[in-house]
């Protein structure tokens, strides 16, 4: 029997996060006999805003629980309307963003349901019964742990940046359902005294070209040729923990389990060991290059091409070049 997978549909100033976005591409890509349906959370105001955006969203169906409370989120009616919906409709796995609203959701959600939750997943199947297959780190990120759940739905979140996002996501425009909540009783002890919008922080996780440094690099001084490589690549820099722990690099741009998931078409790593915690935040770039002085470093057995050389002298050579 055909199975049915329910995506929520996450946005921030009225357009859909990339998230959505990319577990949508996932499933499209790993599960063939599958039905795929998106759930959006909004008010009127919003739903305009988002419209166009969502029928260019590869799904079968999209469900939009529409009313005005939802005009400012807050997770406690937000999840008691995606639990209703989920009560009275049936589905076999529900997948959302570990966003911060993903985190402080799916917990809520998976407490009224009663149901289990495996957050901050890195990749997804879907084993022959039709179960979903959740991996994500474990025993602080030395092991990748794949769990399957008892209970229905089978319920994960999934981190940003974890799939590749493709341009066109599909052909196929999906049919709309309206649903009126039920949201009497629904009260909110919030009051909005003041709004100030968060500046603007460019995802630099979807760049095509990442230029990545690690304690390899000895010195503050020989980081900052991560980024004066990175500029001429016209790639984003990024850094290993123990960089960013020694202050060569800023957090935002950290790479791994603690950090972001990157999926870029090439991620050129120097002077990184690629610990475990740092392998899960690239597992999706589609080529790595890897240099480093010890050939026997895990980021080597992980590249596709793996470079046995002083990783200062070839950032010197490239920058040169
Ligand atoms: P090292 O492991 O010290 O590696 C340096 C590498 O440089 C070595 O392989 C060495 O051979 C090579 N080298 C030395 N000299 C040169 C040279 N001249 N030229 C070229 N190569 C050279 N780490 C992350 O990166 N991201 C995370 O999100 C993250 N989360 C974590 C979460 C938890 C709960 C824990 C416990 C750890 C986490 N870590 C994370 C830390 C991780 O385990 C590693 O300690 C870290 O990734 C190591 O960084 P590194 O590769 O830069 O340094």
């Amino acid at each position: 029997m055909t199975k049915k997978l329910l995506i929520y549909i996450e946005y921030n100033d009225n357009s859909i996060q990339k998230v959505s976005k990319e577990i949508i591409a996932e499933s499209k890509r790993k599960f063939d006999d599958i039905e795929l349906s998106g759930v959006v959370v909004c008010s009127e105001r919003t739903y305009e805003c988002l419209k166009n955006e969502l029928e260019q969203l590869s799904l079968d169906n999209i469900y939009v629980i529409k009313d005005n409370i939802f005009d400012i989120f807050n997770a406690k009616i937000f999840a008691n309307s995606i639990c209703d919906f989920i009560n009275t409709n049936c589905f076999d796995i529900f997948l959302m963003g570990a966003t911060e609203d993903g985190r402080e959701l799916a917990p809520r959600v998976a407490s009224t349901l009663d149901i289990g939750l495996t957050a901050d997943c890195t990749d997804i199947d879907i084993d022959k019964e039709g179960n979903l297959l959740a991996t994500r780190p474990t025993y602080g990120g030395k092991l990748m742990a794949t769990i399957t759940s008892k209970t229905k739905p089978n319920f994960a979140t999934i981190r940003t940046g974890a799939f590749r996002l493709e341009k066109s996501v599909g052909l196929k425009s999906p049919e709309f359902q309206i649903i009126n909540p039920n949201i009497s009783g629904l009260t909110t002890l919030i009051e909005i005294i003041k709004e100030e919008k968060k500046p603007e922080i460019e995802d630099w996780t979807c760049s095509e070209i990442i230029v990545a440094g690690g304690l390899g690099l000895q010195t503050k001084e020989n980081f900052e040729l991560i980024y004066k490589l990175a500029e001429k690549l016209n790639a984003k820099p990024a850094a290993s923990r123990a960089a960013v722990e020694l202050g060569w690099a800023s957090e935002s741009i950290q790479v791994g389990q603690t950090g972001s998931s990157v999926s870029p078409k090439l991620y050129l790593a120097f002077g990184i060991s690629g610990a475990m915690q740092h392998l899960v935040g690239i597992s999706n770039a589609d080529k790595i290059i890897a240099v480093n002085t010890d050939r026997n470093a895990p980021i080597m057995r992980n590249s596709d091409i793996a470079i046995v050389a002083d990783a200062v002298a070839i950032i010197q050579e490239l920058l040169n070049s």
